[in-house]
Protein backbone atom coordinates (compact mmCIF):
# COMPACT_ATOMS: atom_id res chain seq x y z
CA UNK A 1 0.00 0.00 0.00
CA UNK A 2 0.91 3.84 -0.93
CA UNK A 3 2.26 5.30 2.35
CA UNK A 4 -0.15 8.05 3.34
CA UNK A 5 2.23 11.62 2.48
CA UNK A 6 -0.70 14.12 3.12
CA UNK A 7 -0.87 15.77 6.39
CA UNK A 8 -4.70 15.50 6.26
CA UNK A 9 -7.47 13.22 4.83
CA UNK A 10 -11.37 12.64 4.57
CA UNK A 11 -11.60 10.20 6.72
CA UNK A 12 -13.44 8.00 3.74
CA UNK A 13 -14.08 4.22 3.55
CA UNK A 14 -10.02 3.68 1.97
CA UNK A 15 -9.09 5.52 4.78
CA UNK A 16 -10.80 4.11 7.75
CA UNK A 17 -9.69 0.98 6.11
CA UNK A 18 -6.08 2.25 6.86
CA UNK A 19 -6.48 2.99 10.00
CA UNK A 20 -8.36 -0.52 11.21
CA UNK A 21 -5.05 -2.24 9.47
CA UNK A 22 -1.70 -0.07 10.08
CA UNK A 23 -2.46 2.01 13.41
CA UNK A 24 -2.82 1.17 16.81
CA UNK A 25 -5.52 3.64 18.75
CA UNK A 26 -3.66 5.26 21.42
CA UNK A 27 -5.88 7.34 23.29
CA UNK A 28 -9.52 8.70 23.04
CA UNK A 29 -10.25 12.42 24.55
CA UNK A 30 -12.38 15.77 23.97
CA UNK A 31 -13.98 14.13 20.71
CA UNK A 32 -10.84 12.83 19.17
CA UNK A 33 -8.77 9.51 18.72
CA UNK A 34 -5.01 9.51 18.54
CA UNK A 35 -3.58 6.91 16.73
CA UNK A 36 -0.10 5.64 16.48
CA UNK A 37 1.13 4.52 12.44
CA UNK A 38 2.04 1.04 13.13
CA UNK A 39 5.11 1.17 10.20
CA UNK A 40 6.48 4.39 10.76
CA UNK A 41 5.48 5.18 14.39
CA UNK A 42 3.71 8.93 13.36
CA UNK A 43 0.95 9.74 15.37
CA UNK A 44 -2.67 10.79 13.78
CA UNK A 45 -5.46 12.77 15.20
CA UNK A 46 -9.25 11.37 14.01
CA UNK A 47 -12.50 12.94 14.84
CA UNK A 48 -14.72 11.14 16.46
CA UNK A 49 -17.55 10.96 14.25
CA UNK A 50 -20.69 12.67 13.91
CA UNK A 51 -23.13 12.44 11.61
CA UNK A 52 -23.04 16.45 11.14
CA UNK A 53 -19.44 16.84 10.52
CA UNK A 54 -17.12 15.44 7.58
CA UNK A 55 -14.80 13.51 9.80
CA UNK A 56 -10.73 14.29 9.29
CA UNK A 57 -7.89 12.39 9.79
CA UNK A 58 -4.68 14.53 10.23
CA UNK A 59 -1.24 13.84 11.19
CA UNK A 60 0.54 15.36 14.27
CA UNK A 61 3.81 16.62 15.02
CA UNK A 62 4.37 15.82 18.24
CA UNK A 63 1.70 13.91 21.28
CA UNK A 64 2.16 17.01 23.54
CA UNK A 65 -1.41 18.50 23.98
CA UNK A 66 -2.69 16.38 20.87
CA UNK A 67 -6.49 16.79 21.69
CA UNK A 68 -5.54 21.09 21.58
CA UNK A 69 -3.29 20.77 18.14
CA UNK A 70 -4.83 23.27 15.52
CA UNK A 71 -5.40 22.05 12.32
CA UNK A 72 -7.71 24.48 10.81
CA UNK A 73 -5.04 25.55 8.37
CA UNK A 74 -4.54 22.16 7.07
CA UNK A 75 -8.19 21.69 6.89
CA UNK A 76 -8.82 25.13 4.82
CA UNK A 77 -6.51 23.67 2.26
CA UNK A 78 -8.45 20.31 1.47
CA UNK A 79 -11.24 22.07 1.26
CA UNK A 80 -9.96 24.60 -1.29
CA UNK A 81 -7.88 21.60 -3.01
CA UNK A 82 -11.09 19.43 -2.59
CA UNK A 83 -13.10 21.95 -4.44
CA UNK A 84 -10.85 24.15 -6.51
CA UNK A 85 -10.61 27.58 -6.98
CA UNK A 86 -11.84 29.98 -9.67
CA UNK A 87 -10.28 33.13 -11.28
CA UNK A 88 -13.12 34.86 -9.89
CA UNK A 89 -12.57 36.53 -6.51
CA UNK A 90 -13.97 35.81 -3.06
CA UNK A 91 -16.76 38.32 -2.39
CA UNK A 92 -16.16 38.96 1.10
CA UNK A 93 -15.05 42.59 2.02
CA UNK A 94 -11.25 42.99 1.39
CA UNK A 95 -10.89 39.38 1.08
CA UNK A 96 -8.58 38.41 -2.20
CA UNK A 97 -8.37 35.28 -2.22
CA UNK A 98 -9.98 33.28 -5.11
CA UNK A 99 -13.49 32.14 -4.44
CA UNK A 100 -13.42 27.59 -4.33
CA UNK A 101 -15.42 26.54 -7.74
CA UNK A 102 -18.76 27.61 -8.63
CA UNK A 103 -19.10 29.06 -5.18
CA UNK A 104 -18.67 33.32 -3.85
CA UNK A 105 -16.42 32.20 -1.33
CA UNK A 106 -12.79 32.14 -0.89
CA UNK A 107 -11.69 28.47 1.22
CA UNK A 108 -11.08 30.56 4.56
CA UNK A 109 -14.79 32.13 4.42
CA UNK A 110 -16.33 29.22 3.11
CA UNK A 111 -14.82 27.72 5.96
CA UNK A 112 -14.98 30.15 9.30
CA UNK A 113 -18.57 31.84 7.47
CA UNK A 114 -20.37 28.71 6.37
CA UNK A 115 -19.30 25.92 7.79
CA UNK A 116 -17.94 24.37 5.01
CA UNK A 117 -16.05 21.52 5.49
CA UNK A 118 -15.75 19.22 1.83
ZN1 LIG B 1 -12.58 35.17 1.28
Amino acid sequence: MTELSEKIYYADQNILNRIESDFELIDRKDWYRLYRNKKDNSFWRLDEWDKYQEQLFVRLESTENWTAYDDKKLRMELLKHNRGTSDKKCIWKDCDRNALTEMAFCEFHAYTEMGLRK
